[in-house]
């Protein structure tokens, strides 16, 4: 038996670095930046006007109010898009659009609002002062040619996007999703909305996996409840090592007289790393390689089984995707929180804010077959090996589900 800190270090060994794809930025949402976003030119790309109304010679409607407005001399209209093929000279202005580039000459724009208004005539009443530069977004004011935008790692949403569009990349280098295969395995599943028979349970874990392995953003190449049978194993298995990059599995890895998982994945010639973790629960985790498929046995229960997911599997799905794994925290404790001399624990639970410090309470439901203690979870809190109970007051390590809100 090995520690969770061993564990997390054999299975970052590995992890080989995750590869790239090029995908058009429509389909970029939620993928993983894998090559930089730089500024390809400076923004805003070149002095144009913030508003819809007149460029000017700022000292020109000098001493203009509503009362008495400098008439300037009208050379013509420039639009957005449209290129700036005006001069302004003394007491001359032009129309201009919002975001039509700024004319030679000019270095104002009086809005539209302070004017005798857009029409056909030769010149305009301008009721206004401006200072120069007013209403006129200067070339680079934002940002300068060459900048990095956003850094390699970085989960794109629509901030990212619009950047990346901005600056006309229509195509954007991203890491690969892994192919994920998942399998639960017991004679006694049976799949949600159909008929229970006497000792039959519905199968829970793998509609968990599949959740997870989609939110954390995997692709899933296969997904079955099995029999616990050495030949459905073995077929499941063959093509599951084939077509994926990571195999994960529900049950059958503990010490059961038809607990086939391990001698079914020895059998098929999967490097074993691992099995059997110091950890309550999930002590029978399983963990080897075949072939550059990564493959991970979790034990059965539900509670044992989501906490072996959320601290293995889903930093391992971040690794392969190019994303670091966020840290835990700590937290002090409301309750009471159970130690184990041999084993780290742990028990799902829930974190707030309590002004500025974070404070956990643990689900009261300790058993690992009680799925219902997710409902109240945010969090899966756990305490190191020791001579415990921690109590009520003392910090807790916690790892915050990356979905859920803190409040
Ligand atoms: P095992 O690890 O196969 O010994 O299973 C341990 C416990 O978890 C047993 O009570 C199983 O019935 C239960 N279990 C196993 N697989 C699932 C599953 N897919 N969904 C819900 N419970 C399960
Ligand atoms: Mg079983």
């Amino acid at each position: 038996m090995i520690s969770v800190a061993e564990a997390h270090k054999i299975i970052q060994g590995r992890i080989r670095s995750p590869k790239t794809e090029t995908v058009k930025i429509n389909d970029a949402t939620g993928r993983v930046l894998a090559r930089e976003v730089v500024t390809t030119f400076p923004q805003p790309r070149f002095d144009n006007t913030a508003m819809d109304g007149f460029a000017v010679r700022a000292g020109d409607p000098e001493g203009a109010s509503s009362a008495s407005p400098v008439t300037l001399s009208m050379k013509g209209t420039i639009t957005a898009g449209g290129p700036a093929a005006i001069v302004i000279g003394a007491g001359e202005c032009c129309q201009i659009m919002t975001g039509a580039p700024m004319p030679e000459g000019a270095d104002a724009v009086v809005m539209v609002e302070d004017s005798s208004g857009f029409g056909d005539s030769s010149s305009v009443d301008i009721s206004r002062e401006v200072v120069e530069k007013e209403n006129v977004r200067y070339s680079g004011e934002e940002i300068a040619e060459g900048e990095t935008l956003i850094h390699p790692g970085n989960r794109l949403g629509a901030g990212e996007i619009g950047v990346a569009a901005t600056f006309g990349y229509g195509e954007l280098e991203v890491y690969r999703r892994p192919n994920i295969a998942l399998f639960a395995t017991g004679d006694e599943l049976i799949e949600p909305g159909e008929e229970l028979k006497p000792g039959q349970i519905y199968n829970s874990n793998l509609h968990v996996f599949a959740e997870l392995s989609e939110r954390v953003g995997t692709l899933i190449t296969m997904q079955r409840v099995l029999k616990d049978s050495r030949e459905s194993l073995k077929d499941f298995l063959s093509e599951a090592i084939e077509k994926s990059n990571l195999i994960v599995s529900s049950g059958g890895v503990s010490m059961g007289k038809h607990d086939y998982v391990r001698d079914v994945f020895l059998e098929l010639g999967v490097k074993e790393y691992f099995w059997k973790v110091a950890q309550k629960p999930g002590r029978p985790l399983f963990f080897g390689e075949s072939g550059g498929t990564l493959i991970f046995g979790l034990p059965g229960n539900p509670v044992s089984s989501f906490t072996c997911f959320m601290e293995y599997v889903w930093p391992t799905c971040e690794r392969f995707m190019g994303l670091t794994p966020i840290n835990k925290v700590t937290a002090r404790l409301l309750e009471s929180f159970p130690q184990e001399t041999e084993k780290r624990r742990y028990l799902l639970g829930h974190v707030e804010m309590d002004g500025r410090e974070m404070v956990a309470k643990p689900s009261g439901k300790y058993g690992s077959h009680m799925f219902t203690s997710a409902l109240m979870a945010n969090a899966i809190l756990e305490s190191p090996r020791g001579e415990g109970p921690l109590k009520s007051g003392q910090e807790i390590t916690v790892r915050l589900l990356p979905w859920s809100e803190l409040q």
